[in-house]
């Protein structure tokens, strides 16, 4: 599992309504609500950026295709805009996507560049299978790292550099089980097992030594 950005996009809030700070690698931005939700309207709100990230793809997608062949288009815009219907109790969201090409293209590269746009990364993510997980910290603890010892070996674990690759507990479940609060249990395995567990975390965020040298190895 290998995470689609080398930094993540980071958030924060304060108490003034609704501004966020939003970092992203190269730079920083506000979202807000607008004023009818209760905002100051000086960022886009959380609605416009997701429609943004597929409109940006969309022509992103496009320019590289157009690109590629030689095309002769020298601009192309999107309008996106979205609803939602509650059918049965189940909610449905429905994006409207406009793609607006110059007039002088024929229908064949008109069809071949809606295919295109259809298949943008972004395109596929918003109709493919999605899952958001979410996990919470305390301020402190994002910054530290928790050990987990017994008289033989300590596991560090930083949560700060976890990339949730889910790889340390699908592998070994009875030591790395993030269902429990106390989620590194040293005395489910081995500590060559565990060892061995440790070091296959592509984050770093887990490390491990033997007490008995303190030499930390690389995990
Ligand atoms: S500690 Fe390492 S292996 Fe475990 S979930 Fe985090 S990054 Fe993945």
């Amino acid at each position: 599992m290998k995470y689609r950005l080398e930094k993540p996009v980071h958030g924060s809030i304060g108490t003034e309504k609704y501004a966020c700070s939003i970092e992203w690698r190269n730079g920083k931005f506000i979202a807000d609500e607008p004023e009818n939700n209760g905002g100051k309207d000086t960022g886009p709100d959380p609605y416009t950026l997701l429609l943004s990230s597929l409109a940006s793809c969309t022509l992103i997608t496009l320019r590289m295709y157009i690109d590629r062949k030689g095309l002769d288009v020298s601009s192309i815009t999107v309008n996106a805009n979205m609803y939602q219907e509650v059918k049965d109790g189940v909610t449905t969201s429905i994006v409207d996507r406009d793609i607006i090409l110059p007039p002088h293209l024929d229908e064949e590269v008109k069809t071949k560049l809606l295919e295109i746009a259809k298949n943008c990364p972004i395109s596929k993510i918003l109709e493919g299978n999605i899952k958001v997980r979410t996990f919470v910290f305390r301020d402190a603890e994002e910054a530290k790292t928790i050990k987990y010892a017994n008289d033989e070996i300590t596991v560090d674990w930083k949560p700060e550099f976890c990339q949730h690759s889910t790889r340390c507990w699908t592998q070994l479940l009875q030591v790395f089980d993030p269902r429990v609060k106390k989620w590194i249990n040293v005395d489910g395995a081995s500590a060559e097992r565990i060892k061995e567990q440790v070091e296959k975390c592509p984050s770093g965020a887990l490390v491990f030594h033997y007490n008995k040298d303190q030499e930390v190895q690389p995990g």
